[in-house]
């Protein structure tokens, strides 16, 4: 496969929806970034990696840091955490409170902010360090030291953190929660705000391709439990509107507020997308577009 040259085609029938939608707004540091920007990079499952765009532009990678946490926790606690958090579509916001309360507390799914709030929870029981955990392995995964979190955004994400702050505190009153509060809010958006590049993501979401194998070749996660993340992530990944983007695109994505999609072939490569514009769900709207046109013009889609 010549992925240049697919990449340039995705480029080009993405361009009527360039610059749509708009960046977050809801933290500060996010709203003033250019949606004019794309960039898109293919990594394959032996690492050769191809790009487009503003490919190697580093950008906030938000909730799809969540992917990695829960894989991450699943790597060294196996199941347990499902008593904790379920797997199912929420239909809600991202950033919803109303379930929790119906639900005894227990998120839907470890995609949406309680669901992943409850794994940075769990994380820290079982690393002492869940944000630098992450970083390190993205920084592992992705062969970019330079891989960081940006202060200024992780700043401005805990000063409008009021929403984060009271999902978690709801948690804690139903006993989902096993370290203090203010602890894991400050792990989880330091988590979000780590800055990386598409080519960087792509190259750090390399295992789920891999079935569970690490860019080393040793494994993080078993076969099946590769293929549990891929399933959560397809029907979760991109909140109330996973049914429009497994429309759409066919395959597990995972999104972010800051623009960012990484999308899995399993067995061939693992996408990562970026574009700042959002569509009202806090999905990039050139960014679902191109994967969209990637998987038309492939016929990679898991349908
Ligand atoms: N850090 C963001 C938040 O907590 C992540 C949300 C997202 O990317 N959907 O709201």
């Amino acid at each position: 496969m010549d992925y240049q040259a697919l990449l340039d085609e995705v480029v080009d029938a993405v361009q009527p929806h360039m610059g749509h939608g708009r960046a977050a707004q809801y933290i500060p540091a996010l709203a003033s970034v250019d949606v004019d920007r794309f960039g898109m990079a293919v990594a394959d499952v032996d690492g050769e990696v191809a790009g487009v765009g503003d490919w190697q532009v580093p950008f906030s990678v938000q909730s799809v840091s969540k992917v990695f946490s829960l894989a991450l926790v699943l790597a060294r606690d196996g199941e347990d955490i499902w008593r904790r958090v379920g797997r199912e579509p929420s239909g809600n916001p991202f950033n919803s409170l109303v379930q929790l309360e119906y639900e005894n507390g227990i998120p839907r799914n470890p995609f949406i902010n309680a669901g992943a709030l409850v794994i940075t929870d769990r994380l820290l029981s079982l690393t002492e360090d869940p944000s630098g955990t992450v970083l390190e392995f993205l920084r592992e995964e992705s062969g970019n030291r330079s891989v960081a979190i940006d202060e200024e955004v992780a700043a401005s994400e805990t000063a409008h953190g009021d929403r984060n702050a009271a999902l978690a505190h709801f948690m804690a009153s139903y006993g989902n929660f096993d370290n203090p509060v203010p602890t894991v809010l400050d792990h989880y958006s330091r988590q979000c705000s780590i800055a990386m590049s598409c080519r960087d993501l792509a190259l750090a979401g390399g295992f789920l391709a891999r079935h569970g194998l690490r860019a080393d070749g040793t494994r993080l996660l078993a076969g099946r439990e590769a293929k549990r993340v891929n399933a959560v992530m397809l029907t979760c990944g991109t909140y109330d509107a996973a049914g429009d983007f497994a429309y759409r695109v066919g395959l597990p994505g995972k999104s972010g507020v800051g623009g960012g999609i990484i999308a899995v072939v399993p067995g061939r490569c693992t996408v990562c997308v970026w574009s700042p514009g959002l569509d009202a769900r806090g999905n990039s709207v050139a960014g679902t577009a191109a994967l969209d046109a990637f998987t038309t013009l492939t016929g990679w889609s898991v349908f």
